[in-house]
């Protein structure tokens, strides 16, 4: 039974995030007022827009990565298909028009040197306030505390449904975002009305999240971190690395390294329970190097102790360079752990240590245990991967190939990017991009 009211609007657009706000700014711009009503209409469940965006960063807002496109791509997505899907996208809406936006608005920001850019404000409300004033500057009408239940299509015409009303339009964006962090609005509603529209959905997974493992390590070590070490998943058929910091947890691991594999990692998890985690110190050296860097020590200073040696020991030193502590050090906390699973005895010294306890302790260096994993929790996932399949989505206008007028822009989407800026580039630059076309496609004859 249809609800008693119906209220028109020739673009809708459903989700208020940051690929919502840019379809709905952008196709707003591009249509212009139709005969004094308001032609875009933006639907959003919370009471306000960017519920992400505010906590992006830590609430700092990462709001993108500077370089050229190719090169945000290239280092923001691993998979080839995410950055064959994109392509069209940022180059559609860079992270220059991005930034140029905002600082028209009055937002300014700034590149780090890991080219990680933030407001100068040092806030994710300077960006949200932002883009509510241009929502409103560009008379975009929002309905807010208003879910989409469902959608269906009659003729050329979306029914769109929520608790209280019956919304129709020529063409629809979907830009609900993807199902983790679902306290913020991401229950993943745009997914399900995909797929009841007949798009085939990948399932949803979990993307840098925390990696929780059997047997965590005692909590006053939560907190302590590897810098820049190489961590590995290995589940004995297949092993996966990533460089990085490893970050400890009371559950397990978090940190970018542990973030960045925790989507390759659950996806092994679905073939095989058993996962192991380890780290490697010395991954810029082969264990022949790393070897010999061993009985360099023991020669040189045959009564140091072992353990004495490992708590000033450089971490993730540069190749042809073993003793230079440019990451730091092995952290001491963790000595007794490596001392403790080589079978070394805590006074040992070089001069003690046989050959066989010098390979255990030269194992240990290269591939420390960190525990069998038993979790990556999808909801604690900064992103989601999986999604709409991207080979249904036209990638130069983000319609879908199966609905005309249906357009699908942001995290509900099968891409998932790395930490940086990138995961809040690619919505506003499919957002832009489902805005653009939605209007083209609404309006022809402004062409
Ligand atoms: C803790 C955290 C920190 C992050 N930090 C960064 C960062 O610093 N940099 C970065 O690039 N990325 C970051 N991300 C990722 C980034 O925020 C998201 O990838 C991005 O916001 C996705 O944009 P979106 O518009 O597709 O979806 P969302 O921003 O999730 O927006 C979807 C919107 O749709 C609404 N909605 C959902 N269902 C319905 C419905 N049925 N009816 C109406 N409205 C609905 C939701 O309420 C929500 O407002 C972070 C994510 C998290 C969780």
């Amino acid at each position: 039974m249809d609800n008693n009211t119906s209220l028109q609007s020739s673009i809708l657009v459903i989700g208020g995030g940051a690929a919502g706000i840019l379809a709905a700014i952008t196709a707003s711009r591009r249509a212009g007022k139709q005969g004094g009503r308001c032609a875009v209409t933006l639907l959003e469940r919370n009471t306000q827009i960017g519920a992400k965006i505010s906590i992006s960063g830590g609430g700092k807002c990462n709001i993108t990565h500077s370089g050229a496109p190719d090169e945000l791509l290239e280092k923001g997505f691993l998979r080839k298909n995410e950055q064959r899907f994109l392509r069209s996208a940022l180059y559609n809406f860079s992270n220059t028009d991005l930034l140029d936006l905002l600082q028209h608005q009055g937002v300014p920001a700034e590149e780090r040197p890991d080219g990680k850019v933030f407001p100068v404000s040092g806030s994710s409300l300077s960006v949200v306030r932002a883009f509510g004033q241009l929502l409103k500057e560009s008379s975009i009408q929002i309905h807010f505390s208003c879910r989409v239940n469902s959608i269906r299509k009659q003729g050329n015409v979306f029914h769109v449904r929520t608790d209280e009303e019956t919304f129709t339009a020529n063409t629809v964006i979907i830009a609900t975002g993807g199902v983790s962090y679902s306290r913020t609005g991401t229950t993943g509603d745009g997914i399900s009305i995909a797929r009841k529209f007949g798009h085939t959905i990948i399932d949803p997974a979990p993307a840098l999240a925390p990696v929780y493992t059997v047997k965590p390590f005692p909590a006053e070590l939560s907190g302590l971190s590897f810098r820049n070490v190489s961590f590995i998943a290995s589940s004995g058929k297949r092993t996966l690395s990533r460089r990085g910091d490893v970050l400890f947890t009371h559950r397990g691991f978090s940190g970018p390294a542990v973030l960045s594999l925790s989507r390759d990692i659950a996806e092994l998890s679905t073939e095989t329970k058993e996962v192991f985690l380890f780290a490697d110190f010395f991954p810029e050296q082969t264990s022949a190097e790393l070897e010999k860097f061993l009985l360099e020590q023991a020669k040189k200073n045959g009564s140091q102790t072992v353990r004495k040696f490992l708590q000033t020991s450089p971490i993730a030193p540069p190749a042809g360079s073993i003793s230079s502590v440019t990451a730091g050090t092995i952290p001491t906390a963790i000595v007794p752990y490596i001392m403790r699973n080589a079978g070394l005895d805590s006074d040992v010294s070089w001069a003690g240590l046989s050959r066989e306890k010098r390979q255990s302790l030269l194992g240990l260096l290269k591939r420390f245990p960190l525990g069998k994993v038993r979790d990556v929790p999808l909801d604690q996932g900064e992103i989601s991967a999986g999604g709409v399949s991207l080979s249904e989505v036209n990638p130069k206008t983000m319609q879908s190939r199966i609905v005309p007028g249906l357009f699908l822009c942001g995290e509900l989407l099968d891409y998932a990017g790395e930490i940086g800026g990138f995961n809040l580039q690619a919505a506003f630059s499919t957002g832009w991009t489902a805005g653009h076309n939605a209007a083209k496609l609404t309006y022809p004859a402004q062409e």
